[in-house]
């Protein structure tokens, strides 16, 4: 990806995001399943990243997992997404990061549908959007 990295310290982050988008994005938290704002949400555009603006998931390519997540089979180009080995909570997953900002975004499961059957699990404060030209 040709964009350039955006790289800043915590406390401007601190001031620029909300507490929640700053807990998850930068503390690599979770929200509660089943509260986000794009877990049910059908609009056509694409999905942005909250920290930075990138496009990172396209509406084409959201299903619902019933994870109570928006969840994404694939991201919106090769290099818009990250993927990195997360051992916390005892657990072995692959961490979703913004490839621009390195916002923690959720995480990658191999249970998704076809063609790609991976599942991107997103939590919503991760995300911003921006709906599609109607005349597109
Ligand atoms: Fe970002």
């Amino acid at each position: 990806m040709a964009e350039k990295k955006v790289a800043k310290s915590d406390d401007e982050w601190r001031r620029e995001l909300s507490l929640e988008q700053f807990e998850v994005l930068r503390g690599k938290g979770t929200e509660r399943p089943f509260t986000g704002k794009y877990d049910h949400f059908e609009a056509e555009g694409i999905f942005l990243c909250a920290g930075c603006g990138a496009e990172l998931f396209s509406s084409k390519a959201k299903f619902d997992s019933g994870s109570g997540w928006p969840s994404f089979w694939e991201p919106a180009s090769g290099g818009s997404v990250i993927e990195r080995r997360d051992i916390s909570h005892g657990m072995e997953r692959t961490e979703a990061l913004c490839s621009r900002c390195d916002g923690h975004l959720g995480h990658i499961f191999p249970d998704g549908p076809q063609p790609s059957g991976l599942r991107y699990c997103i939590n919503s404060v991760s995300l911003g959007f921006a709906e599609a030209d109607k005349g597109d």
